[in-house]
C-alpha cells in the first residue's frame, strides 16, 4: 500500500460490536477476566490498551517496521532505546544531538557506567574509528538540530552491521514520510511524536519502531516495567492526525522550499540551511536517502539586529521551542536549545546568535513570504 493508504487505515478497523469507523480512546485501566488466567489478553492499562496499539501498529507500518513501542515523551523513548545497553559498554553518539537527548546521556545515563563517544557521523572515517571492543550502539539523529548536517545512515549501517552493533536513528525531523531508516539498515528508528507525527502542537509523547524481535522484546519489557506510557488520549490525538501526515509533510516540503529560495536571494541573510537548496554540501546525499527535505529551514542574518526585527516584526513566525506543527515556529538556538552550550563551543559549531531556526508550517506561502517582506522592510 501507499504511505498516505496505510496512514489512514494501518491499525485500524470498524469497531466489531458498533461499526464505529473511529477507533475510540480506551479510557480504562483494567479489563474484566473470565476466570483464574483467562483474560482477553488485556489485563492492565500499563502494559495494554487498544487506542495505544492501533498507534503503535499505525506508525510502525508507516516506518516500514514490524513494531511500535510508545512512550509518554520522545525523551521516554529515546531513556528506552539507550536502557538496551549495560554498564561497561560503549556508545557513539551524533555529536551535535537534539539537546535533550545530549542531556539525558550525558547527565543521567553515563552515570550508569555507560561510555560516550561524541562523534560527526557526517564524517564515516571518523565513525569507524571510533568503534571499541565495547561499543553496543550507534546513535545517529539526522538531520541536526539546527544546522541540518546528514549523516548517511546506510553507510554507517554497514559498520554496525560488521561489528554487531546495533544502529539507533532519531527520525523526528523527516518523519516517515521523508526518511526511513529501517529501509536503509537501521536497527531502530525513534521518534519524537510531540513534533510532525501529532503535527498540531498539542500533544507530548514518543515511539520506537524495530523489526528486530529481540528488541522489541525488551523494549516493551521496558514499556511494562518502567511505565512510562502515552494516555489513551494522546495516542487518539497522534492516531488522528497521521491520517493527513502526507498531505502535512508535502506542504511543509513546499512551503519550506520557497521560503528557503526567497531568503537566498536577500543581502541581510549571510547563511541559510536547507538540504534543499542545491549549494546544501549534501544536498546528493539528502536526496538519496530521503524523499523530500522536510520544513525546517535555519537561517542565519548578517547581524543581531536584523534577527532581532524578524523575531519582533513577523506576525506570523511565532518564538517558541518545538517544530512540526501546522503553524510557522521560530526558535532562536543560541539562546533557547543551545543555550547551555558554552559560548566558545556553539561558535565553533556555527551556532551564532544571528541565527534562527524557522519550523515552517502549512499557512500560504504568500502570506509567510509577505510578512518577512513587511517585517524586513
Ligand atoms: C523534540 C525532540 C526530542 C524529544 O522529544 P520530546 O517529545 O520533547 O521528549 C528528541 N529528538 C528530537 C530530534 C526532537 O526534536
Amino acid at each position: 500500500m501507499g504511505f498516505a493508504t496505510d496512514a489512514i487505515h494501518a491499525g485500524q478497523k470498524p469497531d466489531e460490536g458498533t461499526g464505529a469507523v473511529v477507533t475510540s480512546i480506551q479510557m480504562t485501566s483494567t479489563y474484566a477476566q473470565e476466570d483464574l488466567g483467562k483474560n482477553k489478553g488485556y489485563e492492565y492499562g500499563r502494559v495494554h490498551n487498544l487506542t495505544r496499539e492501533s498507534m503503535e501498529k499505525n506508525i510502525a507500518t508507516l516506518e516500514k517496521g514490524k513494531y511500535g513501542i510508545s512512550f509518554s515523551s520522545g525523551l521516554a523513548a529515546i531513556q528506552a532505546v539507550i536502557s538496551l545497553v549495560n554498564s561497561g559498554d560503549h556508545v557513539i553518539a551524533t555529536a551535535n544531538l537534539y539537546g535533550g537527548s545530549f542531556r539525558l546521556f550525558d547527565t543521567i545515563i553515563k552515570n550508569y557506567g555507560i561510555e560516550f563517544s561524541w562523534v560527526n557521523t557526517d564524517n564515516i572515517v571518523e565513525v569507524n574509528s571510533a568503534v571499541k571492543q565495547n561499543t553496543k550502539m550507534i546513535f545517529v539523529e539526522t538531520p541536526t538540530n539546527p544546522l541540518l548536517i546528514l549523516s548517511d545512515i546506510n553507510a554507517i549501517s554497514k559498520i554496525a552491521k560488521k561489528n554487531k552493533i546495533i544502529l539507533a536513528v532519531d527520525n523526528t525531523f523527516m518523519s516517515p514520510y521523508f526518511q526511513n531508516p529501517l529501509v536503509l539498515g537501521a536497527d531502530i528508528v525513534v521518534h519524537s511524536s510531540s513534533k510532525y507525527l501529532s503535527g498540531h502542537s498539542d500533544i507530548i509523547s514518543g515511539i520506537v519502531i524495530t523489526n528486530d524481535e529481540e528488541i522489541n522484546k525488551k523494549l516493551k519489557y521496558t514499556q511494562k516495567a518502567i511505565g512510562a506510557i502515552p494516555s489513551p488520549f494522546d495516542c487518539w490525538l497522534i492516531l488522528r492526525s497521521t491520517k493527513t501526515l502526507a498531505l502535512r509533510m508535502k506542504q511543509h516540503n513546499q512551503n519550506a522550499i520557497e521560503i528557503s529560495k526567497y531568503l537566498s536571494t536577500k543581502k541581510y541573510v549571510k547563511n541559510i540551511y536547507y538540504p534543499g537548496l542545491k549549494n546544501h554540501p549534501q544536498h546528493k546525499l539528502a536526496k538519496k536517502q530521503m524523499s523530500g527535505f522536510g520544513g525546517i529551514v535555519t537561517v542565519e542574518f548578517v547581524n543581531f539586529k536584523l534577527t532581532k526585527k524578524f523575531i519582533t516584526k513577523t506576525k506570523l513566525f511565532t518564538l517558541a521551542e518545538s517544530l512540526g506543527g501546522v503553524e510557522t515556529l521560530i526558535s532562536h538556538p543560541a539562546t533557547m536549545s543551545h543555550g547551555s552550550v558554552p559560548e566558545k563551543r556553539r561558535l565553533e559549531m556555527g551556532i551564532t546568535k544571528s541565527l534562527i531556526r524557522i519550523s515552517v508550517g502549512i499557512e500560504d506561502v504568500e502570506d509567510l513570504i509577505a510578512d518577512i517582506e513587511n517585517a524586513m522592510q
